[in-house]
């Protein structure tokens, strides 16, 4: 029950904030509940509100149904998807999961005039007609409450929800009275520079990662590595690749490593081998097309691992083992004094770079770890120098 307060706090904060997320990723776990919410930022004040009071309305809801005592540990998934239509209609698409029931609310929103459109606004006397008889025929609904339809578009379907079920019709079918023209999007190669290293392997070396991002603060706490030659592991959820292109870019450039963390934090040890699939590879997908990078590891959401996991997901699994616990603590002091007795040579050290106070820690542990002599690398690096120390153990 507490933490769904804090998760409410940080969502104003979050809100109130002076510089700006393109997507704002909450992620909270307690004893009854986990849950991952995932919404976009867009340009238009009046639409965030919206999608603010959609989302707060539904952790509300779970908090209150799902997460009492007396049931399993239960899960809130909520993800996102969101375009824009000829520079002007912005389409945002928010998806709901609560275990294996799903409900979609849809946004469409004119940019220019600032407002939001019904259904109305969109389709025209003769396309409603069109799509009552697609959801009667293909959903089977004799009546259907038109304003409680959601709507999406991409370059070639109307997409119609009702509840969980969707009909698609194509657009050519349509007279729309707003203007959909083929706007597709164009994915840009991009090579990114491959950094050259030293890394003594007699050294002691530390493996920093960071889950959970890209956020605003990703670039700061790049400037911050690259200012102590630090380089480290960033697990990055997919719904963010695209949008925080340059971030990633910036950190591949300078050195660091990118893994997968899922696609938008579902809890992978509790959904079906499909979606445990989906979410890896259309992670691995978004990240290539967007930076011309593969990644090959792979860290669980929450930390939990099972068989099918290990089954079917062909990434190195790579957890922790010495925790900040930045997002407990909130406090770069009580992180830095939590986190510096645990270092050791060859540990992995789990953090969020989703938190100012985890820049913060991270300002006063750098120089610290680097004044000990530590090396700061990334987790294949670290695979890389056990390997050769296990050489140089087995020789001499
Ligand atoms: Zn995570």
């Amino acid at each position: 029950m507490r933490n769904f307060l804090v998760l409410f706090l940080v969502l104003f904060l979050v809100g109130c904030g002076s510089f700006d997320d393109s997507v704002v990723t909450l992620i909270d776990e307690s004893d009854n509940c986990v849950s991952s919410v995932s919404y976009p930022k867009t340009s238009e004040s009046k639409l965030n509100r919206k999608i603010k009071r959609y989302v707060k309305s539904s952790v509300r809801d779970f908090n209150s149904n799902y997460c009492s005592d007396d049931v399993l540990r239960q899960e809130l998934n909520i993800d996102f998807k969101s375009n824009l239509i000829n520079e002007r209609y912005l389409n945002v698409v928010l998806v709901k999961t609560i275990e294996d029931e799903v409900w979609v609310k849809t946004f469409i929103f004119d940019v220019l005039k600032h407002k939001e459109l019904s259904i109305y606004d969109i389709l025209t006397d003769n396309d409603l007609m069109i799509l009552s008889d697609k959801v009667k025929r293909g959903l089977g609904y004799d009546n259907i409450e038109i304003n409680d339809l959601g709507v999406q578009f991409d370059d070639e379907f109307l997409y119609v929800y009702v509840g969980d079920s969707s009909v698609s019709i194509p657009l050519e079918e349509l007279d729309l009275r707003i203007k959909i023209s083929k706007d597709l999007e164009v994915v840009k190669s991009y090579q990114y520079k491959s950094v050259s290293k030293v890394i003594d392997p007699n050294g002691k070396v530390i493996a920093l990662t960071f889950d959970d991002g890209p956020s605003r603060y990703t670039r700061l706490i790049v400037d911050l590595l690259n200012e102590y030659g630090a380089s480290a592991t960033f697990f990055v959820l997919g719904n963010k690749v695209s949008i925080y292109s340059d971030t990633l870019k910036y950190v591949l450039d300078s050195g660091n490593e990118i893994g997968n963390h899922s696609y938008s934090h579902k809890w992978l040890t509790h959904v079906s081998e499909e979606e445990l699939i989906s979410q890896i590879n259309q992670t691995q997908d978004v990240i290539f097309n967007t930076l011309g990078y593969t990644p090959r590891l792979v860290r669980p959401t929450y930390g939990s691992v099972n068989q099918t996991i290990k089954d079917n997901v062909n990434l190195d699994i790579v957890l922790w083992n010495v925790d900040t616990l930045d997002w407990k603590y909130r406090n770069s002091n009580k992180i830095f004094k939590n986190v510096l007795p645990k270092i050791d040579d060859g540990k992995i050290v789990l953090m969020h770079d989703t938190y100012e106070y985890t820049y913060n820690a991270l300002k006063l542990l750098l120089p610290k770890l680097k004044d000990l002599g530590y090396q700061f690398v990334t987790v294949s690096e670290l695979k890389e120098v056990n390997s050769i120390r296990n050489e140089l153990n087995k020789n001499g």
